[in-house]
């Protein structure tokens, strides 16, 4: 295996997706892996570019077939990262995957090699602007959301980093930092 595999966390409305659509935007090095979800989509999300929306019926048999490096289940839908889709990219590639704490975990288990990013916000009072900001939820969402954010946070440690997304440029050049950081030690160490 020759690229990296990046597992980007942190609380809903931290600005994960922000901050990686604009490093994608500099570095065709790194690929990011789009998950399946139940889930339906935002206004402005397209199948295969945000996530691949499929039913639930299709979750399940991919789940049955393996077809999932890893899956759960939050807020009553499915979302699952493609196994496929992250093997074959890695043997060229570093990868990106944009997912929860439990996700990232499971991750790491199964690839010890694998780096996690948590992206923290700069206080809990700004979080639930950015998610109100997005607009995109109910506020009943938007609540569940947030009482999900102490348990993710509290997580923190088992993470190898963990950056402070308070002014986006500034976050933006450390995520770029470590993502650097880490593929070179990769090459050193082959
Ligand atoms: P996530 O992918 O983590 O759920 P988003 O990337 O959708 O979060 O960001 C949530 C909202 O916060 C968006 O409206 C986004 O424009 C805004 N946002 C992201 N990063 C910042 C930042 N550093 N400062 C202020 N607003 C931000
Ligand atoms: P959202 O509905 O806001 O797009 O995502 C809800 C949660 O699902 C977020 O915490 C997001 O990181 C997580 N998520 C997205 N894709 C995956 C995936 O493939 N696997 C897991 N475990 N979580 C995911």
């Amino acid at each position: 295996m020759k690229g990296v595999l990046f597992v980007i966390s942190g609380p809903s409305g931290v600005g994960k997706g922000t901050l990686v659509k604009e490093i994608l935007n500099e570095r065709n090095d790194l690929k990011l892996s789009v998950s399946c979800t139940t889930r339906a989509p935002r206004q402005g999300e397209t199948d295969g570019k945000e996530y691949f929306f499929i039913d639930r019926e299709e979750f399940v048999s991919r789940i049955r077939e393996n077809g999932f490096l890893e899956y759960d289940e939050h807020f009553g839908n499915y979302y699952g990262t493609p196994r496929s889709y992250v093997e074959r990219q890695l043997k060229d590639n570093s990868v990106i995957l944009e997912i929860d704490v439990v996700g990232a975990l499971n991750c790491k288990r199964l690839m010890p090699e694998a780096v996690l990013i948590m992206i923290a916000p700069p206080s809990i009072e700004e979080l639930s602007r950015r998610l109100e900001s997005r607009g995109s939820e109910s506020d009943e969402t938007i609540k569940k959301r947030l009482e999900r954010v102490k348990y993710e946070l509290g997580q923190k440690q088992l993470y190898d980093y963990v950056i402070v997304n308070d002014a986006l440029n500034e976050a933006k050049i450390r995520l770029i930092e470590v993502i650097d950081t880490e593929i070179n030690k990769r090459n050193e160490g082959e």
